[in-house]
């Protein structure tokens, strides 16, 4: 099912460049490559998940914690308004089949 030629393995496995925000044990964070948003990072666990649906049926409580935690902390970078986002297969939009949430921000103020 993973396939590990996707492009984010490749990143993960620093075959291709990236640009880094942060990276730990479990989780490492980049920028997206063509922005959606003024900040628009992407979140990925280390580990050879497809996609979300995937992930919470195999993952363990420790890779669980670290994804959400990762998602928190980009969240406590921004300023105001935020987005945080996963598509999950083709009809919902996946188009890199390695788990990813996509945390967008910076965006004008309203009122
Ligand atoms: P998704 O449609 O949820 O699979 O999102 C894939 C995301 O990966 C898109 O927002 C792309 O802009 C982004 N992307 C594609 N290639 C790269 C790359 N080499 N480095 C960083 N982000 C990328």
């Amino acid at each position: 099912m993973y396939d590990n030629s996707n492009i984010f393995a490749k990143i993960l496995r620093k075959e291709l460049e990236s640009e880094f925000v942060s990276e730990n044990e479990h989780c490492v964070v980049i920028k997206d490559k063509y922005p959606d948003a003024p900040i628009h990072n992407l979140v990925l666990p280390r580990g050879d998940y497809v996609d979300f649906r995937d992930f919470c049926s195999r993952a363990s409580e420790v890779e669980k914690v670290a994804f959400v935690d990762a998602i928190g902390q980009e969240l406590n970078k921004i300023d105001g308004g935020a987005k945080v986002l996963m598509n999950i297969g083709k009809d919902g939009g996946q188009f890199v089949f390695h788990l990813h949430a996509h945390v967008l921000g910076g965006f004008p103020k309203k009122g």
